[in-house]
């Protein structure tokens, strides 16, 4: 059977597409999928699908025109079976318990697929913070540390930034902590290098996407240096895929933002765009490019489709008229169950979230690490780590979808499942 037949036989489910509209929904059904095929045991499902501890703060903010507004922050502590709870924190008016839940169940998945030592958790805050001031935006930081200060730790539960987040936010969260426990970088990861940060952190998701997708090729017999993608998304993890698939010979087509996109047949000249991007804070204008929509790009016949911005964008009628090979997740949760139906039905892989952008994670592991033994590593050693986790973490689940004839999603889940399950019966069994 070749390659892509194998990823053919994923059967399809019954329960009707009107019926799933959550992404926790979405997950609970591919978790479902993925715990029957390994058999696991009633009751661990149970344990595996719930979240450990849910916390749902105020986050008073005194606006700068003197103004008090109240916002509604959580963070969701999925499970620290193999490893303390490791996750981002979201700044985004989209942000609720639901959302907050699904992103903290994936993050248990990711972390056990590339086997590092963390479980999952997630945070965020309700509030659109692009019309923030900077120092509204300390304040909302700082507050929010302060009142989840109670839940993390640096052997306990480990933020890091996530939409809308950065470094200078991690600094602020790692500066707030500090105040009550003293020095402790550990605390965060994605901080700035000046505090503790690890090289290489910044561009570790684009990175690791982008390892991924060089897997990918090899197993699917796309030649990446004369291959063609679109991706949706230009911040931190949509530059750095862009600039790294560049840099293989892939021509990137087009690429998009909040604010619109831009579009060339001949590939978008990416360093250009980068620099561009730096003073004008979005894509939108490039010379030498044409518009396109963030509907639109998905169309745009390619070899490559990279989601790297928010959840749910891959519906069912998007997936329909998308005219691509490989799909690689870089942005958590961007296919709806029925596309995912799609894709299998038409033969394209989807490299999915848990393993596609995990290599965010671990580089922030490889700085919790270093800000443990108190210890510096250089460039080379994170990227020559990242590469070793990221590749192993593919050829693991490629491997299990080809033994088991399934999708690389399902095979990612019952990896990560597995992996947990087993660390579970081993601590209360
Ligand atoms: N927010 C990133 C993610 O979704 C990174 C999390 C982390 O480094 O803890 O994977």
């Amino acid at each position: 059977m070749s390659k892509r037949q194998a990823l053919k036989t994923l059967p399809v489910a019954s329960a009707s597409h009107s019926t799933i509209h959550s992404p926790m929904e979405i997950l609970n059904y591919q978790f479902e999928q993925a715990a029957n095929l390994i058999k696991l045991e009633p009751n661990l499902q149970q344990l595996l699908k719930e979240p450990y501890r849910e916390l749902h703060v105020q986050v008073p903010l005194k606006h700068d025109n003197g103004e008090l507004k109240i916002y509604h922050g959580y963070r969701i502590q999925h499970n620290a079976v193999r490893g303390p709870y490791k996750g981002g924190i979201r700044f985004h008016q989209d942000v609720d318990r639901n959302e907050v839940l699904a992103l903290a169940t994936l993050m248990t998945w990711k972390t056990a697929i590339v086997n590092i030592p963390f479980g999952g958790a997630k945070g965020g805050i309700a509030i659109d913070p692009t019309s923030l001031s900077s120092k509204e935006m300390q304040a909302l930081t700082r507050g929010f540390t302060s009142k989840i200060d109670l839940i993390i730790g640096p052997h306990r539960d480990i933020p890091a930034p996530d939409v809308n987040t950065d470094a200078k936010v991690m600094a602020w969260m790692m500066d707030e902590y500090g105040k009550k426990h003293g020095y402790t970088p550990a605390i965060v990861t994605g901080k700035p290098i000046a505090l503790g940060g690890s090289a290489g952190r910044s561009e570790a998701t684009g990175r690791g996407t982008v390892f991924t997708i060089v897997e990918a090729c090899k197993a699917y017999g796309i030649e990446l240096s004369k291959a063609t993608a679109v991706i949706q998304g230009f911040g931190n993890v949509g530059s750095f895929t862009a600039k790294f698939l560049r840099e293989l010979g892939c021509k990137v087509l087009a690429v998009t933002d909040v604010k619109g996109g831009v579009f060339n047949a001949n590939g978008l000249d990416i360093p250009a765009l980068l620099k561009y991007v730096q003073k004008e804070k979005t894509v939108v204008g490039f010379p030498g490019s044409e518009p396109i929509s963030n509907d639109q790009i998905f169309y745009t016949k390619c070899d490559i489709v990279v989601p790297a911005a928010l959840g749910g964008v891959l519906t069912g009628d998007v997936a329909r008229k998308m005219n691509c090979r490989l799909i690689a997740e870089a942005a958590n949760n961007p296919t709806t169950k029925e596309a995912d139906e799609v894709f299998y039905k038409n033969n394209v892989p989807v490299i999915p979230d848990i393993l596609c952008n995990a290599g965010g994670v671990t580089v922030s592991y490889f700085e919790w690490a270093q800000n443990l033994q108190q210890y510096r590593w250089t460039d080379k050693q994170v990227n020559d780590e990242l590469s070793k986790t990221m590749r192993q973490a593919f050829q693991d689940v490629y491997d299990l979808a080809k033994k088991h004839n399934i999708s690389l999603r399902t095979a990612a889940y019952t990896l990560a499942i597995d992996r947990v399950a087993e660390a579970t019966r081993l601590r209360v069994l």
